[in-house]
């Protein structure tokens, strides 16, 4: 069985790799080996154990999640589900080491890793892919494949390629701020969600730790994303004195998937990952969806070519079982929580609630929908109307109405400074989603 796997980072990496495993020849398309993936490089320990990942690429592990409301209210959580394990903790990765790692594995598991872009393919009556793709210095190639995997993140080519439409798109973007060693004590093992008009009117903006400094991150809607830089200054101006002495190491931004798309299977092609739009909504989580969207393809693939009657289509029902309901969960949370700086507040008060955290992190850590019980129902209610009987009674202001007035002249100025500091900005992406 021979199989092309478009996008070489952590979705077509697991995906390559454990075809290559059990035996079939795979070859990894990566159209840029020097490329740095933008992003917050938050993931579960799940993820880290059912991958394989080695411990050396957790560069902090974060015990601590403080939700902070747009009057700066705060929520600080321990990070553990309905009951205590060992790895209870959210894992900050950089994404150069982890996708480097999940390379690695590919090229061990016999996946054949080759820098070269995809270009478009067809598929022939016989049901075989024909894949065109073009190396450095512009050769072009056409390899024929039993099937073909499309994991090329957002604005798949191979997606456009199968003849999809273009999926909705959040732009997000980050700094990495490099931290003294006094700065970095507080974010050692915190991580902080900020809510409010200045950092994103529609998500949330973000501090992640990692070994020797933060990622300070925001993303919003495609109508916002002008105002995109803006808002990373309205994180950075919440956080304060606690990013003292920080240096900007790296600006970078990437367009987030925002829509679902059911369909995951054309003809004899698969997309994984965010070229399917896996990303959770309310957390903006797509690592480890796209690393079990990655194993779930290469099964499927697997039983389809040794049995023809195990359609490939099984794969999106397969998905959809899994993950369809905490998707569609997250979806609705993402409403009620994000939008308005009630709703914001009332979010932040209830994850005081014992019950929510634990339930959170029960779905977050373990990946599966928490059980939720009738006495959870209660206390949750109980919480809620407290939450909503104080938001009432005490109105809370916010600390500022929008973020710092930046124009879209200083935020490419922003942006220039960035690159004469000898900056990597990965724009190119970013813009195709404003
Ligand atoms: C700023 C930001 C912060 C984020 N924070 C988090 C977080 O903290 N935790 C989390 O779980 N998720 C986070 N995400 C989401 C996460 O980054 C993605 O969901 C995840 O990377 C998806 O993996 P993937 O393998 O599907 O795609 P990608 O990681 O995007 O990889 C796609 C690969 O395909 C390659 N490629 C693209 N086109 C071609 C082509 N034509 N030919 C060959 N190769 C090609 C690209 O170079 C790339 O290497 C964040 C995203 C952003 C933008």
């Amino acid at each position: 069985m021979d199989v092309i796997v478009v996008g070489a980072n952590v979705g077509g990496s697991v995906t390559a790799g454990d075809l290559a495993a059990i035996g079939a020849n795979v070859i990894l398309l990566e159209r840029d080996f020097k490329r740095k993936k933008p992003c917050g490089g938050a993931i579960p320990p799940k993820a880290i154990s059912e991958f394989g990942i080695p411990d050396r690429v957790i560069e902090r592990k974060t015990t601590r999640a403080v939700m902070i409301g747009p009057s700066g209210s705060e929520t600080g959580m321990d990070v553990r589900g309905t009951r205590a394990r060992e790895d209870d903790y959210i894992c900050m990765v950089t994404r150069e080491n982890l996708d480097r790692v999940m390379r690695e594995k590919a090229q061990d598991a016999g996946a054949d890793l080759r820098e070269a872009t995809f270009v478009s393919h067809t598929e022939d009556a016989s049901g075989k892919v024909h894949v065109t793709m073009r190396y450095r210095g512009g050769r072009e190639e056409t390899l024929v494949a039993d099937a073909l995997v499309g994991a090329d993140g957002a604005g798949s080519a191979v997606a456009k390629s199968c003849g999809r439409p273009a999926i909705k798109h959040a732009s997000a973007i980050q700094e990495r701020l490099y931290l003294p060693d006094d700065a970095m004590k507080y974010y050692e093992t915190t991580a902080e969600l900020y809510l409010g008009n200045d950092v994103s009117p529609d998500f949330y903006g973000w501090v992640f730790p990692k070994s020797d400094h933060v990622a300070v991150g925001t993303g919003c809607r495609p109508e916002h994303a002008n105002r995109s830089y803006a808002f990373l200054e309205g994180v950075k101006a919440r956080a304060g004195d606690k990013l003292k002495g920080a240096k900007r190491i790296l600006l970078e931004g990437h367009p987030l998937p925002m829509q679902r798309y059911k369909k995951l299977v054309y003809g004899n092609t698969l997309l994984v990952g965010d070229a399917g739009g896996m990303v959770a909504h309310t957390s903006g989580e797509g690592i480890y969806f796209a690393m079990a969207a990655g194993r779930l393809a290469a099964q499927t693939i697997h039983a389809h070519f040794g049995d023809a009657k195990f359609k490939l289509e099984r794969y999106e029902k397969s998905w959809q079982k899994r993950y369809g309901t905490m998707f569609d969960f997250l979806e609705v949370l993402e409403k009620l929580s994000y939008r308005g700086d009630k709703n914001r507040e009332f979010f932040v008060d209830m994850c005081s609630t014992k019950e929510v955290q634990e339930l959170t992190f029960d779905s977050y850590l373990f990946k599966e929908m928490a059980k939720v019980t009738p006495a959870h129902h209660a206390r949750m209610a109980i919480s809620g109307v407290k939450a909503a009987i104080n938001n009432w009674t005490q109105p809370r202001t916010p600390l500022s109405s929008g973020p710092p007035q930046i124009t879209a002249k200083e935020a490419l100025a922003l942006t220039r400074v960035a690159v004469s500091d000898g900056v990597a900005v990965d724009e190119s992406a970013f813009a195709e989603a404003s």
